[in-house]
């Protein structure tokens, strides 16, 4: 067990460890997972980083390490969403597109917003390459038919919260863009990405949007009924940056089978199940290295 970690009260460890009485309340999961994790809520994004690697996620969520480095892939993606939600805000508050000096503008503050910890770049990445690459993404972004909209906005980087699958604490997801598209309520995340995306990756990037289109359904519902539709934005880290829109039609079951397989995750979160799963690709990027080669269990 590491130092500090999701300390636990001992109605969750008889909880955990199924050896509750019966005239003992039960914690319901939101305060199970606050007292796991401090939130009382789970998100994609923790899910997605047990799905990874558990020791990872416990490192992440549990305790309060501080990284020993940020990757550069992710500050720059960040920094790049910031932007490009710019540009929407301005567009939908009736103002005209913004500059690229102004988007560029925002990417940087989000960058040094979130360059505390330090940077760990790729082998052929500076700050400076990175911010060229930036200016050509959001050029190719300005340039692109996504960057413009002709529908009427309901959300933009907003928090929806819902008890959306049984026996797990509430899902909390950060919208990046909702509105009201051809008769529909359109969920819109941001995306920067390698290469262009083909059909195999946009199912991979699917569950997430799949969770948020269930927080958006009670939104959906009053505004009588209308069907929610997923899609992406993405722009390629290419030389010449390509930008593409891509939607997914979700297939009967698909919901069912992502709420499936978090239950399962958080019913192994909840009972501790934490271990390390090395891999050249995860452990690359892992800022918790030190702290996972002296981990014994
Ligand atoms: S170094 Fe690798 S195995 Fe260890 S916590 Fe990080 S991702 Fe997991």
């Amino acid at each position: 067990m590491i130092a500090g970690t999701c300390s636990q009260s001992q109605t969750t460890r008889n909880v955990i460890h199924g050896t509750t009485s019966t005239n003992q309340t039960l914690p319901s999961p939101n305060d199970l997972a606050f007292e796991l994790t401090g939130r009382d809520y789970i998100s994609y994004s923790a899910i997605s980083s047990y799905q990874s690697c558990p020791l990872r996620y416990q490192f992440s969520y549990c305790t309060d390490m501080v990284r020993e480095f940020v990757s550069s892939n992710l500050i720059f993606g960040s920094a790049i969403h910031v932007a490009i939600e710019h540009h929407f805000r301005s567009v939908f508050e009736g103002e005209a597109s913004p500059s690229l000096d102004s988007l560029m503008a925002a990417y940087e503050q989000a960058w040094r917003r979130d360059t505390d910890t330090p940077v760990k770049f790729g082998k052929t990445e500076s700050k400076e390459t990175l911010r060229d690459l930036a200016s050509r993404m959001l050029t190719a972004f300005q340039a692109s038919e996504v960057s413009k909209m002709d529908s009427q906005l309901l959300a933009i980087e907003e928090e929806f919260r819902g008890p959306i699958i049984d026996g797990c604490p509430d899902v909390l997801g950060r919208l990046d863009l909702v509105d009201l598209h051809e008769n529909a309520v359109r969920i819109t995340d941001f995306k920067t990405s390698r290469s262009r995306r083909n059909e195999v990756k946009i199912v991979e990037s699917a569950p997430q949007q799949l969770l948020y289109a269930d927080l958006v359904a009670p939104l959906a519902k009053a505004l009588g009924n209308l069907p929610v539709r997923i899609e992406w934005i993405v722009i390629a880290k290419a030389k010449k940056p390509i930008v593409e829109r891509h939607a997914l039609t979700p297939h009967a079951g698909q919901i069912a089978r992502t709420k499936a397989g978090i239950r399962q995750v958080w019913r192994a979160i909840s009972s501790g199940h934490f271990y390390p799963t090395p891999s050249s690709m995860g452990c690359a990027g892992c800022g918790f290295s030190a702290a996972c080669r002296q981990w014994e269990g």
